[in-house]
């Protein structure tokens, strides 16, 4: 089935990938609900995407908020056949340094989000038998990273899901798979900046290109490349293609 006209949600849509994604996902026909804590992005997002889009504001950690958000999408644009769940935080600290409150941040919107929006689409997805979840994980769902165990863990939590969750719902027509870009040029990389420079005294421009330099091709990921690789799985021709984690980071892993 093609993207044109089938209703996609894009969690955290009104910034960085989840814009690109939105974007992308629009250029391509379909009617679009982002969904996001912040109403400024979300409406700035929002107004410069072609076609059939609104937005919702939600904590989509908030059961109580996913459910009235998914609610008000499918009364306004029907059942949900994609589902990009795309929010998400990175948080780094030493490990010793991590407490029980910074990794149960890091679990609730990288792992407890998804969890939440994929339970509100799937059972009309089952219905129709039909369905496209993908979850932006990261590198460090499938590789360990220095000063961000708790990120780490539950990127690697979101890739157990999908691939759990893929095969339970193979034979049903729905898709489910994971993206890992490596470091992207967004704000969540812009604020890591800042923590480096902050925490290191160290220039903007160095650590930028510190960060850049993890990526073999010497540079950072585009949100576009990876809006890309999600339209790829929404489309027909990815229908073979399930419990995957698709790295997007200039070959900085291989697998
Ligand atoms: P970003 O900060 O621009 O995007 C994250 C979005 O999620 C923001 O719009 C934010 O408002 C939203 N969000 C955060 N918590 C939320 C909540 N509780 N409820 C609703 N919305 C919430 O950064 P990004 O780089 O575009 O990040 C998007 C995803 O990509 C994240 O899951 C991130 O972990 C992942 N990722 C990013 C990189 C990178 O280098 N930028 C690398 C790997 C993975």
């Amino acid at each position: 089935m093609s993207i044109a006209g089938r209703h996609a949600i894009v969690t955290g849509g009104g910034s960085g990938i989840g814009a690109a994604t939105a974007a992308e996902l629009a250029r391509l026909g379909a009617r679009l609900t982002l969904v996001g804590r912040r109403e400024a992005p979300l409406a700035q997002t929002c107004a410069a995407l072609g076609g059939e889009r609104a937005y919702q504001v939600a904590d989509v950690t908030s059961p109580a908020a996913v459910a009235a958000a998914f609610a008000a999408a499918v009364k306004r644009a029907g059942p949900v056949a994609i589902l990009v769940n795309n929010a998400g935080a990175a948080e780094s600290a030493p490990f010793l340094k991590t407490d029980l409150d910074l990794l149960e941040r890091m679990m609730s919107v990288n792992l407890n989000a998804a969890f939440l929006c994929s339970q509100a689409v799937l059972p009309a997805m089952l219905h129709a038998r039909h369905g496209t979840i993908v979850n932006i994980a990261s590198t460090a769902g499938v590789a360990g990273y220095a000063y961000v165990a708790a990120y780490c863990a539950a990127k690697h939590a979101l890739v157990g899901m999908t691939r759990a969750l893929a095969r339970e719902v193979a034979a049903k027509g729905i898709t489910v798979n994971a993206v890992c870009p490596g470091y992207t040029d967004t704000d969540l990389v812009a604020r890591a900046v800042d923590n480096i420079t902050a925490k290191t005294g160290r220039d903007a421009d160095d650590a930028r290109a510190e960060l850049a330099a993890v990526n073999p091709m010497g540079r950072l990921v585009t949100p576009q490349e990876v809006a890309a690789t999600v339209a790829f799985l929404c489309s027909p021709g990815a229908a073979s293609i399930t419990g995957q984690a698709i790295v997007v980071a200039g070959g900085e892993i291989m697998t």
